[in-house]
């Protein structure tokens, strides 16, 4: 009660102008400094999907809370898809990223001098398209681990000379595991053995099945290195992009993720950020992370300097005070002392709690996190030596039921427990069984340091018992 406008407007982290108009919108004339009474600061509230009675306590520090989507419809225009790239070793993840890269730079900036900052926007038809410059999963995986879902679209490319091999596989799964569309870039068929049919054969398998066969996934052959369908490649993204219907608001404080960041000698913490929401401009009291500053300068991906830049566009920032990490939240504040309030507030939390935050998912805290609601399913990873173990092992754990509660098998592979296991486990809070496998020694230092539950087994039943015992609550004989 009492309060104005501009304070109000720092609590809901909106512009001020924004409540202006919505006060007049419901007939109330105010203008920023004039305190308000309680009726019309329960209508602010209400407007924002707040309940009145509930006193609006907001920690500032925690970044979360202004990601919260609860934009006003009127407010939110298209903007572009973010893209990731994804498959095996050697089918041409590189080669598709420069050759993107390389035909956007000829056809449009000409003189552009592209500079690596992890990720770039490409044109076509005059819309962009921004792509992360980081092939594989596992920095795809790495960011989700952080909780940072930024791909909107995820292409698949697979080699028309090679077919489905392991790490397509993971990537279809990882993909699958973010809820993230994907379109498969049957790649180098320029190759006289390449054989387009077996690809999109083997795919179906794992569900991809294309529109020509009565599915819904996109195929596009592509020959990376000979630039051959690339446009048509695009027009496809721009095509899941309409359907998907992206949207943000542009008109507001600006938050996002980090993609890169690193210490620079000259220039100290840089970071390279992906704007999600609302306008990045020079001078924005920023917290990135742990770390907090103003933005000082802004480079877009063709090295120049820029004032400005809006949803979906990453920059190159300097100006923070520690270099954040790749996955990390960015939020713009209203001004300097609570952006250095909420980011020294960030960093002495994060010295306390080091890592234990998030609460692991192991088969002896299985119970009580489905018991309190916490988890619906139970998601396992599977590695075994054999391909018909694996699948036997899988077809048995699917059958487990205990109140409602079922396994949901994210990946299963032969092979040993690598560390891209570790890592969507980690991302998608799974168990790990090993069938007749063994983790690499690196694979097992990453899980040691993420708490991720692996277990090996040489029996189906004993992995199948062990799992449903511990749905049951009654691996530890204190329940
Ligand atoms: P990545 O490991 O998936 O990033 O694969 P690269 O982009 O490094 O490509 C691996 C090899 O395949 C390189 O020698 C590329 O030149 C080659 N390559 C990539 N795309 C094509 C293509 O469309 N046709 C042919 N013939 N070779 C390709």
């Amino acid at each position: 009660e009492g309060m104005n406008i501009q304070e109000i407007s720092k609590i809901f982290h909106r512009d001020a102008s924004e409540i202006i108009k919505k006060l007049l919108l419901s007939g109330v004339m105010a203008n920023q400094n004039q305190a308000l009474s309680k009726e019309v600061i329960e209508l602010i509230a209400l407007e924002y999907g707040v309940e009145p009675e509930e006193k609006v306590v907001v920690d500032k520090a925690d970044l979360e809370i202004y990601f919260e989507d609860n934009e006003d419809e009127e407010l939110l225009t298209s903007r572009p898809p973010v893209v990731t790239i994804m498959g095996h070793v050697d089918h041409g993840k590189t080669t598709l990223l420069d050759q993107l890269r390389h035909t956007r730079v000829t056809e449009g900036e000409a003189g552009g001098i592209t500079q690596h900052i992890g990720a770039y926007q490409v044109e076509i038809e005059g819309k962009p398209i921004t792509f992360l410059d980081t092939p594989g999963h596992e920095a795809f995986t790495t960011m989700r681990a952080r909780g940072a879902d930024i791909t909107d679209i995820t292409i698949i490319v697979v080699a028309a000379n090679d077919g489905v091999m392991p790490q397509t596989i993971e990537a279809i799964n990882h993909a699958k595991a973010a809820n993230v569309p994907i379109i498969v870039a049957i790649n180098k068929v320029d190759l006289p053995e390449a054989n387009p049919d077996r690809v999109m054969q083997e795919l179906s398998e794992y569900g991809l099945i294309p529109e020509a066969w009565g599915g819904d996934t996109i195929f596009v052959q592509i020959s990376a290195k000979y630039n051959q369908n690339i446009d048509e490649l695009l027009e496809m993204i721009l095509l899941v992009a309409e359907v998907e219907e992206l949207t943000a608001n542009s008109n507001r404080l600006a938050v996002g993720t980090v993609i890169e960041a690193r210490l620079d000698k000259a220039q100290g913490a840089t970071a390279t950020l992906l704007v999600q929401q609302g306008t990045l401009r020079i001078g924005d009291p920023i917290v990135v992370g742990n770390s907090y500053g103003k933005v000082r300068t802004m480079l877009n991906d063709n090295g120049r300097r820029i004032r400005s830049a809006g949803p979906a566009t990453p920059v190159e920032i300097t100006g923070l005070n520690d270099a954040p990490q790749a996955g990390d939240l960015f939020v713009v504040f209203e001004d300097e002392k609570s952006a250095r309030m909420a980011g020294e507030e960030r960093a002495q939390r994060a010295q306390l709690e080091q890592r234990d935050t998030k609460k692991k998912v192991t088969l002896d805290n299985l119970f009580e996190s489905l018991s309190e609601g916490e988890l619906k399913s139970v998601n396992v990873i599977i590695k075994g030596d054999v391909q018909g173990s694996v699948e036997a092992l899988s077809a048995s754990l699917q059958k487990i039921e205990v109140s409602g509660v079922r396994v949901n098998i994210i990946h299963q592979a032969v092979g040993a427990i690598n560390e891209s296991d570790i890592t969507l486990a980690a991302a998608s809070g799974a168990i790990v069984i090993g069938f007749n496998v063994r983790p690499t020694p690196q694979a097992r230092a990453q899980a040691t340091e993420e708490e991720i539950d692996i277990r090996q087994h040489r029996i189906i039943y004993n992995a199948i018992d062990e799992i449903e015992t511990a749905m049951k609550g009654m691996l530890d004989p204190e329940f």
